[in-house]
Order: C-alpha cells, then structure tokens, then sequence
C-alpha cells in the first residue's frame, strides 16, 4: 500500500468515527422538511448511502441561516458581528489558516495575509465553518482547528468546506449563473472566490444538488 492509499484509508477511518459525534449532535440541527436529520440519515443507511449527506446538509442550512440573519455572504462581516476576531497575518509555512476558541473567550480566527484576496475570503468562511459546527451544532466551547495545505480531511473539514461553499456561493445563484453560461472566472468574479473554489463548488453541486434529498 502507498503512503497516499494509507493516508486515504485513514481519513475514511476517521471519517467514519467522526460521524457518531454528529449523529449524537444533529437534534439541535434545524430541519425544514420537520423530519429529523438523524432519521433521514439511518433511513439513508438502510440503502447503503452514508453519512455525508446530513453533513453537508448541516452545513448548507447552517450558512443559509446565517446569511439570511446577517443580510450578506460576506464571511468578516459575519464573523465580526458574532464576536469573533479575524486576524490576517502571516502565518506559519504552509498553514492557510487556523481558528481557536479558548472557553469564556472570543474566537480569534487567523488568514495568511499573503494569500489572495478570494483565497483569504474562503478561508475566513471555512474558518468561520468551524466555529459554526463547534458552537451551534457541538454545544462546544473550548477548541480549534489548524488549516495546512493539503492536510488531513476529515467530517470537520467536510462540513467547514460546505458551509464555506455555501455561504459564497449560494446554490441557487450558483445554478442560475451556470444555466446562463457565465465561465468559470465569471462566476469566480462575481462571489469573489478563486477559480479553484467555483469548480470545487461546481463538483459538490452536481453531486449533492441543492435540497434533492428532500
Ligand atoms: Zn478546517
């Protein structure tokens, strides 16, 4: 076995372990179908789908929630109205970002300042993913998270991608730009995302399209 197959059967290790964490935590999640997201996940399991499903489902009501609440996708001004710091400086080689929340403190989340601009947007709303994953469906007060590039995936990682994913680009208006034709840099243009960002987005859309589990 190679070190990259290792790694990757580490990661769907972890994967799997990670999910009891957030079938034990999905009660707080809101549904708007009214039907619990655990059930519809065991209902899912029964036909052999797995678990991702209630994550990015989580995470996509969770950032639809908090740009519906705060009146825009833009993840500082987001951050900075729920209290938390958001730093840019430079950070350790490697590293894009990270986020730390010390109990009965302010989250401070840290952006390598010489990353691009929809780069460094991105990670803000990852980082902010992480916080909201932590805070509002873990109940957790005290944690963080190290972003290096290209570093280990796991459910944490997964629902911070698709919260991020989801709060630039929201599915609908991501749709409507591809029905109308607008290129890839168009749209990157238009959410302030990097080019990387919309064709990653563009991927978890057509695998998880926008409420098809409902
Ligand atoms: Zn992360």
């Amino acid at each position: 076995m190679t070190t990259t197959q290792a790694r990757k059967r580490d990661d769907r290790v972890a994967m799997r372990t990670e999910r009891w964490n957030f079938l034990g935590a999905c009660s707080v999640v809101p549904s708007r179908s009214g039907r619990c997201p655990a059930r519809r996940l065991r209902d899912r399991q029964e036909n052999g789908e797995v678990i991702d499903v209630m994550v990015w489902e989580a995470a996509r009501e969770q950032a639809t929630k908090l740009r519906q609440e705060h009146q825009t996708s833009d993840p500082y001004v987001i951050a900075r109205e729920l209290g938390l710091d958001v730093i840019e400086t430079v950070t350790p080689v490697g590293m894009a970002g990270m986020i730390v929340k010390k109990r009965g403190e302010a989250a401070q989340i840290f952006i390598d300042s010489s990353d691009v601009p929809g780069r460094r947007r991105f990670t803000c709303a990852h980082e902010l993913g992480h916080f909201v994953e932590r805070e509002n469906i873990a109940r957790d007060d005290d944690f963080s998270f190290r972003d290096e590039r290209g570093g280990r995936y796991d459910l944490h990682e997964f629902f911070a991608d698709e919260f991020a994913g989801e709060l630039l680009m929201p599915a609908h208006d991501f749709e409507r730009l591809e029905r109308e034709g607008a290129t890839t840099t168009t749209i990157a243009h238009t959410f302030g995302v990097s080019t990387t960002a919309v064709e990653r987005r563009r991927d978890r859309l057509r695998k998880n399209p926008a409420r098809s589990w409902v």
